[in-house]
């Protein structure tokens, strides 16, 4: 019987991911059981049989219909050991793990305890390393580039700068993509110092060639992050031409409807998961590399975390003329 839970920040997607374990598993003889809210959840012991039909419906909803949750106790030893004995009891011989760099961490302290469990690649934030894409950052990125092209329109009607804070915490890279797509002015990114007279000199220049508004991507992990920036332009008596404005995306970002692109990789990566615990391997995190599903050992992964490719700061910033 083959347990799944998903974990950290909910990730559009991860319903597909669920619906591709359970059917794949189903199809191959094999009961599922599902983990309400993650670690939490793993630990309390209350799980659910998930049969064809649970899953009906849920591949065009956000979230995740099994719940998420953080918990301090599964970091504990002891905490874990009450996990694995509810998993025994449940009749579990193998749990998948939905989740990021943290639930992948917790996913390889399980196996190192003698349980066989193999992780999907999912968070908004991009940063696992054994996998181009996680689960869900191609709907976070969507999302973040309707807003931006919204605040576009405002801003060149009203001659306005907008910092647009997105998420992706100490990851750069869906700030990244965001900027690029959104034709954004400057971008801020955690793993490069951010220089605010920069940024400044930037939306400047773009006010004097004519541009009516000006968009500044900020990964909220950046050193300064939009309140910051707006705090140092305003104690700098910064003149940007523009009057400016702040606005967090926060949690709009991982709502809402998945992509197709969301759906797709969820149901790849579920169902190979499946297929990989079946021919007996264990221990691994199923992701997708240069298209192709792949595996990675957890030890190799785990409290690790994977950089953006940073030729793309170089990128919108020639873009952005
Ligand atoms: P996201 O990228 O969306 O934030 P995540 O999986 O990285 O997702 P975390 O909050 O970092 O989210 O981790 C989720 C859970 O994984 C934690 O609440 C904790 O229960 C477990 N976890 C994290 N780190 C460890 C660890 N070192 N050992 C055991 N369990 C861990």
């Amino acid at each position: 019987m083959i347990a799944i839970l998903t974990s950290g920040g909910d990730a559009p997607g991860m319903n597909a991911a669920i619906r591709a374990v359970v059917r794949s598993a189903q199809d191959a003889g094999h009961h599922v059981l599902g983990v309400p809210n993650g670690y939490a959840g793993l630990m309390e012991g209350n799980y659910l049989h998930l049969g064809q039909r649970s899953v009906d419906g849920i591949m065009y909803r956000g979230g995740t219909m099994l719940g998420s949750a953080r918990s301090v106790e599964f970091k504990t030893k002891a905490g874990r050991q009450k996990a694995l004995a509810n998993l025994h009891a449940a009749g579990a011989t193998a749990l998948v793990v939905v989740g990021g760099n943290g639930s992948q961490t917790g996913a390889y302290a399980l196996e190192q305890m003698g349980f066989p469990v193999v992780g999907i690649a999912s968070t908004i934030d991009n940063d696992l390393l054994g996998t181009d894409v996680t689960l869900g950052v191609d709907t976070a990125i969507n999302i973040a580039v309707e807003a931006i092209d919204r605040l576009q329109t405002t801003a060149g009607s009203h001659r306005r700068a907008f910092l647009v804070e997105v998420m992706g915490r100490d990851c750069g890279y869906l700030a990244l993509q965001a900027a690029i797509a959104g034709g954004a002015e400057a971008v801020a990114i955690p793993e490069v110092e951010t220089h605010p007279e920069r940024i400044e000199a930037t939306l400047r220049q773009a006010h004097e060639r004519g541009r009516r508004g000006g968009i500044v991507v900020v990964a909220e992990g950046a050193k300064y992050n939009a309140e910051a920036l707006a705090a140092w332009f305003k104690a700098d008596g910064a003149q940007l031409g523009y009057e400016l404005r702040t606005i967090t995306l926060g949690h709009v970002q991982r709502g809402g409807t998945p992509t197709a692109a969301d759906r797709v990789l969820g149901s790849r990566l579920g169902a190979e998961a499946v297929r990989v615990l079946l021919e007996g391997q264990s221990g691994v995190l199923v992701g997708i590399q240069s298209g192709s599903l792949c595996t990675t050992p957890l030890g190799d992964i785990a409290g690790k975390t994977k950089t953006p490719d940073l030729s793309l700061l170089a990128l919108a910033e020639a873009l952005a003329l």
